[in-house]
C-alpha cells in the first residue's frame, strides 16, 4: 500500500473527525483510486484514507488504524448503521428512508436508500464504484430481507447514470410511505428518484397541519411533494411551480398516489421569477410560501446561486404573502453554513419583523459526521412574518 504525506493543517483537521480529504491538503498528490496509509508531515502514521477524485474532494480518510476494506469491515458498518434505524425499520407510516450516509456512517462516497423492500446504492467516486462487489455482499448479508438493489453514478467517466444492480426488478413506478402520506417514486431513470428522502421532517410539518385551511405556494417544485404533504395535512389550495415541464406529471402522480383531486392544486410551469411577476399582477396571495431552490442553477438569462441570490426569493415573496403569513426557507447547500443561511434569509426580510417558528437540519436516519457541520448541510427555517 502507497502511503502519503499530508500538510499540517490537514493533519489537524483529521484529528479533528473531518473526513473528506481535498487536494490543497497534499503537496503535490500524484496517486489517485487506491487505499492509502496516511503520514504526517514528518511521517507519523495517521491512519487509513482512500484517494479518488469526485465532484468535491479527492479522497476520504476512513480511520486511524490499518484497515482492510473486506466483506467483513462492510459488514461491521452496515449492521451498526442498520441498529441506528432501528425507528424508522419499525415504522408503518414510513417505508423509504437512508440507511447509510456517508462520513456519517463510517465510510465517505457511499450512501444507500431504502424505498420499500429496494435498495438504491449512490456511488460519488470511481474507487467505491470498483470496490462494489465487496459492498454488495456485505450489504445481502446485514440486509437479506432487501430484494433487489439499484445504483447511481454520481461521478463522472461513465457513461450511464443508473442501472439495476441485483435482485427483483422494481416496478417502473410505485408507492412508498413516509409520514403516512403516499408517494410515487421509480427508482431506474436517472439520478432522481421523485422525492428528496431528506426532507422528510419538514414534509412531516405539513402533514402535521402547519399549512392547514392555508393556501399554499411551492416554488422549485419539482414533483410537488410539499404540496402532497400540505394537501394530506388540510392545506386548502396550493399552487407548484417548477420550470421543468417534467415536473407536472411526477407531481399529478404523488397527488393521485393519495387521491387528492387536482382542482384545488395548480401546478404551473414556469421561472419562479416570472411566478412572482404573475401573481402580482393578478393580486394573487398566499398564506404560506416554500422557497426550496437549487444550490446553483443557470437559464438562458440568468444564473442563481443560493449564497448570492436567496435574499431575492424572500424579498419577492414578502410581495405576495398574506398578513402573518408563513415562508419555509430551504437550501441543501453544503458551502452555506447555517449562519450565513440566517444572513440572507434576513437581508431579503430587512425591515420586516418576524419570527423563526421552527428550523430543520438533516433528519436522524441522513446520520452526519458530527466532527464536520458542512456534511450536514440541510437548512431549513420557518419563518412568520407580522404585519
Ligand atoms: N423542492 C423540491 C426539490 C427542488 S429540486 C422538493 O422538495 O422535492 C430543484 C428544482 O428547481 C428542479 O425541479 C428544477 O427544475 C427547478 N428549477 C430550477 N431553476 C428554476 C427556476 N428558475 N424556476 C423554477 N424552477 C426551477
Amino acid at each position: 500500500m502507497n502511503s502519503v504525506r499530508v500538510h499540517r493543517f490537514a493533519e489537524k483537521k483529521i484529528k479533528q473527525g473531518i473526513c473528506l480529504l481535498d487536494g490543497t491538503d497534499f503537496q503535490g498528490l500524484g496517486l489517485t483510486n487506491q487505499l492509502v496509509e496516511l503520514l504526517s508531515e514528518g511521517g507519523t502514521f495517521l491512519g487509513t484514507a482512500y484517494l479518488s477524485n469526485q465532484n468535491k474532494g479527492v479522497g476520504w480518510f476512513l480511520g486511524p488504524g490499518h484497515l482492510k476494506l473486506d466483506s467483513s469491515f462492510f459488514e461491521g458498518l452496515l449492521a451498526k448503521a442498520k441498529g441506528k434505524r432501528q425507528v424508522y425499520r419499525e415504522s408503518q407510516t414510513t417505508t423509504a428512508y437512508r440507511i447509510f450516509n456517508q462520513d456519517g456512517d463510517g465510510f465517505g462516497g457511499l450512501s444507500i436508500d431504502l424505498y420499500n423492500e429496494f435498495a438504491v446504492f449512490s456511488w460519488y467516486n470511481d474507487y467505491v464504484y470498483g470496490i462494489k462487489d465487496t459492498v454488495l455482499s456485505a450489504f445481502r448479508r446485514v440486509y437479506p430481507e432487501i430484494v433487489g438493489a439499484y445504483e447511481k453514478i454520481r461521478f463522472k467517466g461513465l457513461d450511464w447514470e443508473s442501472a439495476h444492480l441485483f435482485g427483483q426488478e422494481a416496478p417502473e413506478t410505485f408507492t412508498i410511505l413516509e409520514n403516512g402520506v403516499a408517494y410515487q417514486v421509480f427508482l431506474n431513470d436517472g439520478l432522481m428518484t421523485g422525492i428528496f428522502l431528506d426532507q422528510h421532517e419538514v414534509r412531516g410539518s405539513l402533514v402535521d397541519g402547519l399549512a392547514a385551511g392555508k393556501s399554499l405556494l411551492n416554488m422549485f417544485s419539482y414533483t410537488a411533494a410539499f404540496s402532497v404533504a400540505a394537501a394530506m395535512g388540510g392545506a386548502r389550495q396550493s399552487v407548484s411551480v417548477d420550470l421543468a415541464k417534467r415536473s407536472r406529471e411526477l407531481s399529478e402522480a404523488h397527488f393521485q398516489a393519495n387521491g387528492l383531486s387536482m382542482e384545488p392544486h395548480k401546478l404551473v410551469v414556469m421561472d419562479v421569477f416570472a411566478y412572482f411577476k404573475y401573481a402580482k399582477r393578478h393580486s394573487l396571495s398566499f398564506d404560506v410560501i416554500v422557497l426550496d431552490p437549487p444550490s446553483f442553477a443557470r437559464n438562458k438569462k440568468q444564473t442563481f446561486s443560493v449564497a448570492k441570490d436567496y435574499h431575492k426569493l424572500l424579498a419577492q415573496s414578502l410581495e405576495i404573502l398574506s398578513p402573518g403569513g408563513i415562508i419555509i426557507a430551504s437550501t441543501n447547500a453544503s458551502n452555506v453554513s447555517p449562519s450565513r443561511f440566517k444572513k440572507e434569509i434576513e437581508k431579503g426580510l430587512a425591515g420586516v419583523h418576524f419570527d423563526y417558528l421552527a428550523s430543520h437540519r438533516l433528519p436522524s436516519d441522513f446520520v452526519y459526521n458530527k466532527n464536520d457541520e458542512s456534511s450536514n448541510y440541510l437548512k431549513v427555517f420557518t419563518i412568520q412574518v407580522q404585519k
